[in-house]
């Protein structure tokens, strides 16, 4: 299994940590508000990555987080409920959106019983510890409205900082309260924020200079996933997000990690890249973002979505139209049908598919996989092989190695084509008569059961060598 690695820019081949796991690290949503489908996108490669580590062999603990505190969830949990007790008004906020992120993932495909999240609330006690190992380590320091991280100090005990892009470290250090800050320029962050009045605050206690500081307040966004991502051991092996993530929220990650005593946070970071709308991010602030409420309401199935997410390696940036969405519905719905034909099997007689074929196509699309996720390589596999058996049928004694195809298909992209079972027995039935009908040159009624088998939403082709094959509408 290959991946390309943000810190050495190179596709290296995935060595775990501790030989047959996988430590799997995601950073999760903030809860303020709907995900819009751009968003999704990360959480969906997450998940197709999990699934491929599982697939090649590996026992796979993931873990995202839930940042259900920080400027975004605060700002709008006060201005939502502005009468309630402050903690309690960001729980509620954040409730209701934790709720809604797992319901959209679900819907998308992502498999949430096979990710351990973890709410950034719940996980305080374990962030105000790691920043007293940042304040041991002298790279902490108490100053105007809270706890920061000094850049330079943490690079003058010889670490290197700017490990996934370049950062300019030659301005002179600025100090930043907030959470996101896009400049490439270093500057000290945030570990612990002061309360400011009105504000959720939880009590903490820092040991400065041997003299033991109260200080009630929060945690910055970048301590968060350092602290939850600790359930690994680090180094873990696999650390993933939004190539917007890199800097300053990764880069900060590791830069906590390894001051609190770390050799260092993960092995290898992968970084998706963003669906673009008429050739732009989709963002809140441009006005172009669609949700999957609307994806649904246009009456697409989410899993479509999915596939056109999977129409593109994750780190390309991918597109989305209604028209490209249109493309990836037919396809999904081309596949069910062409899935189907698990339950029409052929004599050697009639040239089907056979399993040698149907393994290489397998195969193939395993390899495209592991050779960095490439997902556009695989859905051409799983289109081809699929198509294939659509066309000559599969032998009799192919059968189980097409039910292994498709549940290779479920395992490894989530798309789950083995859900319709075979037509009644009432339209086998139908079938039987038509054929009779067909034997007996009987052409009205042949025609007049293809049109009632139709009316039950079955599709007939007659075939020269094959004879009838469904099809579901
Ligand atoms: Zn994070």
């Amino acid at each position: 299994m290959q991946l390309f690695n943000s810190l050495s820019q190179q596709v290296e081949e995935l060595v775990p940590v501790h030989a047959g796991k996988v430590g799997m690290y995601s950073c999760g949503p903030t809860v303020y508000s709907n995900l819009h489908i751009g968003n999704l996108s990360a959480f969906i490669y997450a998940d197709i990555l999990r699934r491929v580590v599982r697939l090649s062999g590996y026992d796979v603990r993931h873990v995202m987080n839930i940042t259900d505190v920080d400027d975004k969830t605060i700002r709008d949990s006060k201005a939502k409920y502005p009468n309630e007790e402050p903690v309690q008004a960001l729980k509620k906020l954040t409730d209701t959106y934790t709720d809604v992120f797992k319901n959209d993932i679900t819907a998308v495909g992502v498999d949430i019983a096979a990710i351990e999240f973890v709410s950034a609330v719940s996980a305080i006690p374990d962030m105000i510890k790691l920043i007293q190992q940042i304040l041991d380590a002298k790279v902490g320091y108490v100053a105007e409205g809270g706890i920061y991280f000094s850049v330079s100090r943490y690079t003058e005990l010889g670490h290197a900082y700017g490990r996934l892009q370049k950062i300019d470290m030659t301005q002179s250090m600025s100090r930043i309260a907030h959470d996101e800050y896009d400049k490439d320029q270093a500057s000290d962050f945030a570990l612990w924020k002061e309360v400011t009045p009105g504000e959720p605050a939880w009590e903490a206690q820092f040991t400065v200079d041997g003299q033991v500081i109260t200080m009630s307040g929060r945690p910055g966004w970048h301590i968060e996933c350092s602290a939850m991502s600790q359930m690994l051991g680090v180094p873990f092996d696999i650390h993933t997000g939004g190539i917007d993530l890199k800097f300053p929220h990764h880069e900060n990650e590791i830069a906590q990690s390894v001051a609190a005593g770390a050799t260092d946070l993960a092995m290898l970071f992968v970084h998706n890249n963003h669906i673009l709308v008429d050739g732009r991010k989709m963002s809140k602030s441009l006005g172009n973002i669609t949700t999957l409420r609307e994806v649904e309401e246009k009456g697409y199935e989410p899993m479509a979505f999915r596939l056109l997410v999977l129409e593109s390696q994750y780190r390309n940036e991918s597109n989305f139209s209604w028209a490209i969405l249109e493309a990836a519905a037919n396809r999904l719905k081309k596949w069910q049908a062409w899935a189907d034909v698990r339950y029409q099997t052929y004599s050697e007689l009639e040239h089907p598919m056979q399993s040698i074929e149907i393994e290489s196509y397998k195969q193939a699309y395993i390899l495209a996989l592991q050779d960095d996720l490439s997902t556009p390589q695989a859905l051409v596999e799983i289109h081809s092989g699929l198509e294939q058996a659509m066309l000559r049928g599969v032998d009799k004694n192919a059968k189980s190695h097409y039910d292994d195809f498709l549940k290779a298909i479920k395992d490894g992209i989530g798309i789950d084509l083995m859900q319709s079972e075979d037509i009644p027995v009432e339209a086998q039935k139908l079938l039987q008569e038509r054929q009779a009908a067909r034997d007996a040159k009987d052409w009205d009624k042949s025609d007049k059961l293809r049109d009632t088998l139709a009316e039950r939403g079955i599709k007939v082709l007659d075939d020269p060598v094959r004879g009838q094959i469904w099809q579901r509408l």
